[in-house]
């Protein structure tokens, strides 16, 4: 049997193991400490645009807090792209909030700015209130219509909370995503672009915010000698130690990303004749994706094979593939809540599979991939 290829695994530079030393040497153990400073630091440089970073436990953390930080409560409703993965809504139920699902465009697979101005003005006309926010999120790493969808936000007066979990160095017409929002959302979970082990980030446009998401991820301790709490607080700090993971990992991700691309390159290339088979693509030059995943959609009549005889014969070669993300509109839990869809998600859902994209695959591992799609 041929080793297994995996969908996208973690991969260690040569600096992460002095960072969490001199954690260990120096007794900085704890959910603060020089890596964390230091992390937060690269990540703003890096982003640029004069954003602030909070680093945290999860991605899914820095949505909760940012939910938290627009004044989300119970009740309120918040617009959340329809076609992510449940981490992007979840937060929005723990909140006691109502998610507010619209579906994609098929440019870049992510919010419609169109659809999202029909679900503003019809959730206006039915609960005589605004969606109290907005979560675009960037696909696999492509970077949604930002300035279309800024252009409605901006228009009703609605901040914007930035999914950019799978979009660390994405850009459209030059801007990093994550940096188009109020609020933008970073993950280093284990199989995201970096890794932290486990771990997100908040990017904040002002100084303010970051100081009140480091107060709500520490608590909420009001400033006084003894334990104090006017506000309901939460443990999402990151740690000293995960911090120094991510330090080291911030000089691997120009080369992360770069080879993703060219993952993405060589299978498009190994594909184009291929009849029935689309390679996802940046829809024109003003979006660059970091190509998180290289995902493909299948044409059961031209390929003669549909997405899921494909994903059974890679797990037959001992290759991991996955459909695209189930839309949340499509999802037991969320059956309740209301939804404004044009069958985009749900067509991308039937006919489309992520293809192994981890920085460790070689040119060998991707020709094996695209032999058991050609045969
Ligand atoms: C991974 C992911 C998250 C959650 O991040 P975690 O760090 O795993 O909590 C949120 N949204 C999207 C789109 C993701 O892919």
């Amino acid at each position: 049997m041929n080793n297994r290829i995996w969908l996208s695994l973690a991969h260690m530079g040569e600096h992460e193991q002095e960072f969490i030393k001199e954690a260990f040497d120096t007794n900085w153990v704890v959910p603060l400490g020089p890596n964390v400073n230091g992390f937060e630091k690269d990540l703003s440089d890096y982003l640029g645009d004069n954003r602030h970073v909070v680093a945290l436990s999860s991605g899914t953390a820095a949505i909760h807090l940012g939910l938290v930080l627009l004044g989300v409560g119970v009740g309120d409703e918040v617009i959340c792209q329809s076609f992510t993965f449940a981490a992007s809504a979840n937060p929005i139920m723990y909140l006691g909030a109502k998610p507010v699902f619209v579906d994609s465009e098929k440019d870049t697979w992510n919010m419609d700015p169109v659809l999202l101005e029909e679900a503003i003005k019809d959730r206006l006309r039915k609960t005589g209130k605004l969606p109290k926010a907005i979560i675009p999120v960037h696909l696999y790493g492509m970077p949604a219509k930002m300035d279309k969808i800024m252009g409605v936000a901006n228009r009703y007066d609605i901040p914007v909370l930035e999914d950019a979990a799978e979009a660390i160095g994405s850009e459209l017409n030059g801007k990093r995503c994550g940096t188009f929002g109020e609020l933008g959302v970073l993950s280093f979970n284990g199989n995201k672009m970096i890794t932290t082990s486990g771990g997100g980030a908040l990017v904040c446009r002002t100084e303010e915010e970051a100081g009140r998401t480091m107060f709500f991820a520490t608590q909420a301790r009001d400033i006084a000698p003894y334990y104090q709490h006017s506000h309901i607080g939460y443990n999402y700090r990151m740690s000293n130690i995960c911090a120094g993971i991510g330090r080291g990992q911030m000089f691997v991700l120009d080369e992360h990303i770069a080879r993703r691309r060219a993952i993405h390159e060589l299978y498009s290339d190994l594909l184009k004749d291929v009849v029935g088979i689309t390679v996802m693509q940046n829809p024109s030059n003003e979006y660059k994706s970091n190509f998180w995943l290289t995902c493909i959609l299948v044409d059961p009549q031209l390929a003669g094979q549909t997405r899921e005889d494909i994903r059974l014969s890679m797990e037959q070669n001992n290759i991991e593939t996955r459909p695209l993300w189930k839309p949340m509109h499509l999802q037991p839990v969320f059956a309740d809540a209301p939804a404004y869809v044009n069958g985009t998600s749900e067509h991308l859902f039937d006919i489309g599979l992520c293809l192994p994209s981890g920085p460790t695959l070689t040119d060998e591992d991707i020709r094996r991939v695209v032999e058991v799609i050609k045969s």
